[in-house]
């Protein structure tokens, strides 16, 4: 099972791919992390998109789309995945679905998570990931050092360097040009399931849940 989660930045795309891959035992690949850790290790990579990263603005497609297919073909993916922040243009979309014909491979559902555009702004204003874990949490106002500490895993919580309003309006505006014609792109090849991305979030992942049953 190959399943694509597409919406805006802070849509809660990362938070839904844990859970729905819990459920069905598939591995979630969130590009943005894997681009983040590359950062961190300070290696060729990470050399190559910092820059972008800090923008806002998309990795160039040929390092993208190398790095996912790559990914792709671990062992640890023979029994699905959900791709989370991939593919985010229609280059992307067609290198996948090319890719995967020529692999006999088939995305089966591309679930998109809908929010609007005032409650995302205030959900990355609000965010902290945990630096170990990646888990996100939605925090208001400022955190003591005490509070800045993961209750799943204990690493240290942290603000996203491009979480920040001036960034945060940018990664909105390359959403709205650049990802989100691929919802009619998957919408046209009967592939799309629409979702309802506010509200509680365990309620969200339940509505997803069953919307893939119901589709397979
Ligand atoms: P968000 O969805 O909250 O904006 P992500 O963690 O998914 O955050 O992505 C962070 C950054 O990583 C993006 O702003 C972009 O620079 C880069 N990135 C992630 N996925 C892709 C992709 N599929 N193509 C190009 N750049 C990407
Ligand atoms: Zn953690």
């Amino acid at each position: 099972m190959y399943i694509i989660f597409l919406g805006a930045p802070g849509a809660g795309k990362g938070t839904q791919a844990s859970g729905v891959a819990e459920e069905f035992g598939l591995v979630s690949i969130a590009t943005g992390d894997l681009f983040r850790q590359a950062v961190e290790r300070g290696d060729d990579l990470g050399e190559k998109v910092k820059e972008y990263m800090e923008k806002g603005a998309l990795v160039p497609n040929e390092i993208t789309v190398q790095m996912v297919l790559n990914k792709l073909s671990a062992p640890e993916c023979r029994n699905g995945v959900i791709l989370d922040g991939f593919p985010r243009n229609l280059g992307q979309a067609e290198a996948l679905d090319e890719a995967f014909k020529k692999q006999q491979k088939n995305i089966d559902s591309v679930v998109y998570i809908k929010v609007e555009e005032t409650e995302l702004i205030r959900r990355l204003g609000g965010r902290w990931v945990c630096r170990s874990c990646q888990s996100p949490y939605s925090i208001e106002g400022t955190l003591t050092e005490e509070q800045k500490k993961c209750s799943k895993c204990g690493g240290e919580l942290y603000q996203r360097p491009d979480d920040n309003l001036e960034t945060i309006k940018n990664r909105l505006k390359v959403y709205f040009t650049e990802t989100s014609p691929l919802i009619e792109y998957y919408r046209d090849s009967g592939r799309l399931i629409e979702v309802d991305g506010e509200g509680e979030v365990g309620e969200i992942t339940k509505r997803i849940i069953e919307a893939l049953r119901r589709k397979a």
